[in-house]
């Protein structure tokens, strides 16, 4: 499908005590966006939004200087910090109704802006998200390279859906945002929310460069916390987890059970030990069992409470958006 009009694009920036290298990228951020308007790739409404994570330093002042110079810079100011993830969401939130396509990127400059358009490409060809895969982890220490594989296997291996090696740099169109917006969960963990939501997806590959100024705030610590978030927000394999185990024990009892029998028939044990122990082994396994059944339903209480939507129309025919509409205006 090719896309004919150019779209609004805004670029959904979040940041948090980056004075040290919003000067620095800002320029570089209006420069691509006034490209791709050059270009003629993207409508010339197009916005860059700063989202102020609750800094402690200068950086709303920044924004707001910013947004003097150029009316191409807007900014909002969350009222503390959020973390990454919600002054993300709070960004697209504000986007989602003001424009055609959003594209999120760090403000660090790290996430290659070339990469944008290609993006605006797969968009104008049909896609509704595109995710910026980095091809490389060449720039980062062998300790960052390390624990970021260890956090999509992981990831992956309890069942959270994750694109490989990309992070929250991806575009995503305001048809995607609209319905995202039904996702009312509070524990949010976009890299793995987005896919659910579906839609026509693609990947662009990037190199990530180093930072350009400032400090990481995702330490060791942060990405574990954000690895844990993702797993127990996204999947109820963790408690499956403890079914399954619970059914080993409940089978290794009746080994036990049976060995501890054999044992007393042949008379080498102490009085009462056979019945003990057989006692012990299969209320340890009924226990973990019981356990499980209790979390599934748990799983179950959780995943209700989250009140997502069950499924997400994407398209309709003419006829039926029609009806849909006047449907709507009644
Ligand atoms: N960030 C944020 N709130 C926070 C922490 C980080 O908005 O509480 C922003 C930060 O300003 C940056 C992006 O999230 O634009 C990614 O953070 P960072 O570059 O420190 O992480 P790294 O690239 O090292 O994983
Ligand atoms: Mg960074």
């Amino acid at each position: 499908m090719e896309r004919k009009d150019k779209p609004k694009l805004y670029i959904v920036i979040p940041c948090y005590n980056e004075e040290a290298v919003l000067p620095i990228t800002a320029p570089l951020f209006l420069q691509k966006l006034e490209t791709l308007i050059a270009k003629e790739k993207i409508h010339t409404k197009s916005r860059i939004l700063f989202v102020n994570d609750g800094s402690k330093d200068k950086t709303w002042e920044i924004i707001c200087s910013l947004s003097r110079q150029s009316e191409f810079y807007t900014g909002i100011c969350l009222s503390r910090n959020r973390g990454h993830q919600n002054a993300l969401l709070a960004g697209l939130m504000e986007a989602k109704d003001l424009c055609d396509i959003t594209i999120s990127i760090d403000c660090d400059g790290q996430d290659d802006m070339n990469a944008m358009d290609q993006m605006v490409e797969e968009y104008l060809t049909g896609a509704e998200v595109v995710y910026g895969v980095r091809s490389s982890r060449k720039t980062d220490s062998f300790f960052k390279r390390t624990t970021a594989q260890m956090f999509y296997k992981l990831l992956n291996g309890m069942g959270v859906e994750t694109v490989y090696n990309h992070a929250d740099y991806r575009l995503i169109s305001a048809v995607v945002l609209h319905q995202f917006a039904n996702f009312k969960e509070v524990n949010i963990f976009l890299r793995g929310m987005v896919p659910l939501v579906g839609f026509k997806s693609t990947c662009v590959y990037y190199e990530r460069n180093v930072r350009l100024a400032g400090e990481s705030h995702y330490p060791l610590g942060k990405m574990l916390g954000l690895a844990f978030d993702g797993i127990t927000s996204l999947s109820v394999k963790p408690i499956r987890m403890i079914t399954g185990f619970g059914i080993f024990v409940a089978v290794i009892s009746m080994v036990g059970i049976l060995w501890s029998i054999i044992r007393a028939v042949m008379g080498n044990t102490v009085d009462g030990w056979a019945s003990l122990s057989s006692i012990l082994c299969f209320l340890g396994g009924v226990q973990m069992v019981s356990i499980g059944v209790i979390g599934e339903y748990i799983g179950k209480i959780y995943l209700e409470t989250k009140g997502r939507p069950r499924f997400i129309v994407s398209e309709r025919t003419e006829a039926a958006d029609e009806q849909k509409t006047d449907e709507e205006a009644i």
